[in-house]
């Protein structure tokens, strides 16, 4: 992946496209980030509003720490400066959905300074390049309510159970140079936030929405002016939205124009931006420290203890796999995209099953039934524990590999441990050459012209007779020691 692979070509020759995103993530708390109603998504309008979040006159925010440690952990998650003293500052501006007038957000001193994150254009190509894009920041901010405008013909109503929610705002530098490498850093940031557990990442229901900046210049120049389209909600948005502001930008630049610093929506249906309102300054909304609140100040007790709580993170597991357990690079990637593949696999394991052959299975296997039914790792239907039963009567020789994927699908179907299918259905694969070698003996006598052929060079007609075979035992035949005794008995016939 590197910067000169995306260019777009205009009248005036090509043009490079500099992404910069803002993602607000909501931060997995119960409750929100200065007072103690429900986060729970998708409640009756305004059930989950403290007088806090209304804010009635008199209350006092309190910090929710379970926030803190999460935005903490995030930070140690992507190599950042985690600042010790950071601070809470007010964003004023009025709107009907913020009752306060102001968001309590961090402006001066947030909580996690510089740090970066490592994607690759395709994860699941070893040999894709990848790049470093460095994050310029995190900090812990107030989510505002939402007005709603399709109740009622003449009036908005406003639902305030997102008031108050607690967001990590991470910003990345302006790294990026393309569409895919947008997409991939918002991939790979998502998948961080859940291996952390800070965020469920969840895009469809608003828990992460990323503010694209988008500017474009002629390779090697200085940055142009940039535009920010809003709350862009799923990763092929954001790559839409580059695709789209770089042409227009590009447009207005050629035909004479010049690109305005504004604030932009994206709209998916018909495939534009749009401009919003042109760009505030910081200045604008006279931030000032926050005097309800005391600077947030975290011991070493406390950061320590967030940094022991870190998982295994999505790099460091995808080495592993390949180093330790001699995992391909390919298996590696797919198997540590998500934090809920990686954790199955491990029970895999766990449950006894070999790295690779276990690998192989989840991925081929598990993965295509899975996709067949419309479900995720999480809802499987067969456990960990089962899928290694399963391989341990393959690598016993109880069943060959067609026998597993006929057992697999009744376990898919029944939730039945394999071994019981195995006794019940009577699928055992069987070695006994005695009765493997009086099934030829019979396919040989039922078929003369065919061997006929056979002899006199037709060799491909080796696997007409395994066929026969193995559909005269029902595929319960070891295809190893029917091969053998095949080619023995052909030899002799
Ligand atoms: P603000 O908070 O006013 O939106 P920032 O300076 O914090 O402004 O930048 C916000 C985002 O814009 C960052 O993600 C940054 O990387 C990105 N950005 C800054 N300059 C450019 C540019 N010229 N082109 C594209 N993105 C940019
Ligand atoms: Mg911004």
């Amino acid at each position: 992946m590197t910067e000169s692979t995306y260019r777009i070509q205009g009248a005036t020759g090509e043009w490079e496209v500099v992404i910069g995103l803002e993602v607000h993530a909501q931060i997995t708390s119960a409750s929100k980030l200065f007072s103690g109603a429900d986060t729970t998504f998708g409640a009756e309008p305004n059930a989950q509003v403290s007088l806090i979040d209304a804010a009635m006159p008199g209350m006092l925010p309190v910090p929710n720490v379970e926030c803190v440690r999460q935005a903490v952990r995030t930070g140690m998650a992507i190599n950042a400066q985690i600042n010790a003293w950071s601070r809470f500052d007010r964003k004023n501006y009025f709107y009907a959905d913020l009752p306060q007038g102001y968001q309590i957000s961090q402006l001066y001193h947030p909580i996690v300074g510089e740090g970066e994150i490592m994607v690759s254009l395709d994860e699941k190509d070893p040999d894709a390049e990848t790049k470093v894009i460095g994050v310029e920041r995190i900090h812990i901010e107030q989510d505002a309510g939402k007005l709603m405008h399709d109740q009622h013909p003449t009036m908005s109503y406003v639902d305030l159970n997102r008031c108050g929610v607690a967001l990590m705002e991470i910003v990345s530098k302006p790294d990026m140079r393309s569409p895919a490498e947008a997409g991939a850093y918002v991939k790979k940031l998502r998948s961080i936030l859940r291996y952390v557990g800070s965020c469920d990442g969840n895009m469809e229901e608003g828990s992460m929405r990323a503010d694209v900046n988008v500017s474009v210049r002629k390779p090697g120049a200085e940055f142009g002016t940039r535009t920010e389209t809003k709350n862009v909600n799923s990763v092929r948005f954001v790559m839409q939205t580059i695709e789209i502001e770089a042409m227009r930008q590009i447009d207005v630049i050629e035909s004479g124009g010049t690109v305005v610093q504004e604030t932009r929506l994206f709209d998916a249906e018909k495939g534009e931006t749009r401009s919003m309102r042109s760009k505030e300054d910081a200045h604008d909304y006279r931030y000032f420290p926050d005097p309800d609140l005391l600077p947030l100040e975290l011991s070493d007790e406390f950061l320590a203890e967030c940094r022991a709580s870190l998982p295994e993170l999505p790099d460091a597991k995808q080495a592993r796999y390949q180093g330790e357990l001699g995992l391909t690079a390919y298996a590696a990637a797919v198997l540590t995209a998500d934090v809920e593949t990686a954790r199955w696999f491990e029970q895999l394991m766990a449950a006894g099953a070999e790295p690779k052959a276990g690998a192989n299975w989840l991925i081929s296997d598990l993965f295509g039934a899975l996709n067949r039914l419309g479900k995720t790792i999480d809802d499987s239907p067969v456990s960990p524990a089962q899928a290694a039963a399963l391989l341990g009567l393959v690598k016993d020789g109880t069943l060959s590999g067609s026998l597993a994927k006929q057992v697999f699908e009744i376990m898919l179907e029944t939730g039945d441990d394999p071994a019981k299918i195995v006794e019940e259905k009577g699928l055992k694969q069987t070695s006994d050459t005695g009765a493997i070698e009086a099934v030829i003996a019979e396919i040989l006598a039922k078929n003369p012209g065919q061997l006929e052929q056979y002899r006199g060079g037709k060799e491909n007609l080796f696997g007409f007779f395994v066929g026969q075979t193995m559909k005269a035992m029902a595929g319960k035949a070891n295809p190893g020691v029917v091969n053998e005794l095949l080619k023995k008995m052909l030899a002799d016939a």
